[in-house]
């Protein structure tokens, strides 16, 4: 049994805001009710980070499971979906199998798979779904890289459709990115790096969106950092199409002109310009987004810490994803809190296909965070293996405090 005393409690799914007091008994809600008493903490539906990287199997000088999820605990999460771009590539049961049972004895959170949409991700041949369905994924995506070809997209997303699994993309026009370190653009001209355009990312989901229509299936655009990739959605969106997106934080609070040579910076989507920024923010508050997520990436230093152009894009995102959403979202009254904890609850939920709510018998999965607690995020402290943060020692106002699943206290700070 644990009691969450005197708790504001926010729920996007009964759009609650009130002090509430909650009884969890073993896995499951027992009990919400009614305090009188003043509130200070938030008290929200288990948060969701539908996009990250664990590297196991093959890479786990950079991450495993268990420090990951670790990590995403830390950071406020009790569910991550983990992307398939593992050494194997998750593309068949037996990888999947591995992974659910690693996250069953290890795991902090919930690690929800991914599966890769093609053998190896390799964009020739459709992976084996249907099996890596029976076997526990929630999505496919050949994340890392674009579905190689509109056909081979088509036929990923009839099958899908008919399993009812979204397919997310890494939308990106390869021969316009080849290269390409960051956005193209005065930033990059004064760095003196390869430069890719905006039209990279939105030209892959312009294809995507029509694919989408032709088969009726879901669609999800994965780390949307482009301000035309965002009308893409909005145009898919009120023509009735099922297609969703999610935005990472380091999107709606970094830009282009923020990229210096220091590899923290590199990123895949890149740093977008001022004026997609401001467009995703609009994007996050009016609902054309569904999700905020982290991408999280993990490298070791070994690999990471090399020349700008050398170094693989990616940076960590769950310890920072909070305190970051409020500083730039919420502190900055750009959106309600309301819609923050949906864009971390709800929104992902819904694409997933799953629920996500504070109300008596559903699942004790409960993320608590404040609004002004002062912290500094010190990556030498991080719970993950790797060091890679643009934001090390950045100051915030507001940050998790704890995180439960299934009734289990997993990270109090
Ligand atoms: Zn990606």
């Amino acid at each position: 049994m644990l009691l969450i005393k005197n708790g504001r409690v926010l729920d996007p799914a009964s759009k609650t805001d009130a002090p509430r007091d909650i009884l969890l008994d073993g896995e499951h809600i027992a009990e919400i009710a009614a305090t009188g008493k003043i509130a200070h903490a938030i008290v929200a539906p288990g948060f969701i980070d539908m996009h990250a990287h664990l590297r196991e199997p093959g890479q786990e000088n950079s991450e495993t499971i268990e420090t990951g999820s670790h990590a995403a605990a830390r950071g406020g999460f009790t569910a991550i979906c983990c992307m398939p771009n593992t050494r194997p590539v998750n593309d068949n049961a037996s990888i999947t199998r591995f992974i659910v049972d690693r996250a069953k004895a290890f795991g902090h959170v919930r690690v929800w798979p991914i599966g890769a949409a093609s053998v190896g991700s390799k964009g020739e041949a459709i992976a084996d779904i249907g099996a890596m369905r029976d076997a526990g994924i929630v999505a496919v995506s050949d994340d890392g890289k674009p579905i190689a070809s509109a056909k081979l997209a088509r036929q990923i997303m009839d099958y899908c459709r008919t399993l009812d699994l979204p397919v997310i993309e890494h939308a990106e026009d390869v021969s316009l990115a080849a290269g390409a370190v960051m956005r193209e653009g005065i930033a990059s001209t004064r760095l003196g790096l390869p430069g890719m355009p905006a039209a990279a990312e939105s030209v892959c989901v312009a294809r995507d969106v029509q694919v989408a229509e032709l088969t009726g299936a879901r669609l999800h655009i994965a780390h949307l950092s482009a301000k035309a990739s965002l009308a893409q959605v909005r145009f898919a969106k009120q023509n009735g199409l099922r297609v969703t997106c999610e935005v990472t934080p380091h999107h709606f609070t970094l830009i282009d002109e923020d990229v210096t040579y220091d590899s923290r910076y590199k990123m895949n989507p890149p740093l977008a310009a001022r004026e997609d920024r401001e467009a995703l923010i609009e994007g996050l508050a009016d609902g054309t987004v569904d999700a905020i997520t982290t991408d999280h990436a993990p490298h070791e230093p070994a690999i990471k810490d090399v020349e700008f152009d050398k170094a693989p894009f990616g940076i960590l995102g769950f310890e920072t994803a909070i305190g970051l959403a409020l500083e730039q979202l919420v502190h900055s009254g750009r959106i309600p809190l309301m819609r923050m904890v949906e864009l971390f609850t709800t929104g992902p939920a819904r694409v997933l296909g799953k629920d996500r709510k504070l109300a008596t018998g559903e699942p004790a999965d409960v993320t608590i965070f404040s609004l002004d607690r002062p912290w500094t995020y010190n990556v030498t402290e991080s719970a993950s293996k790797s060091r890679n943060s643009p934001f090390d020692a950045r100051a915030f106002k507001g940050g998790p405090v704890a995180t439960i699943v299934a009734g289990k206290l997993v990270h109090q700070h």
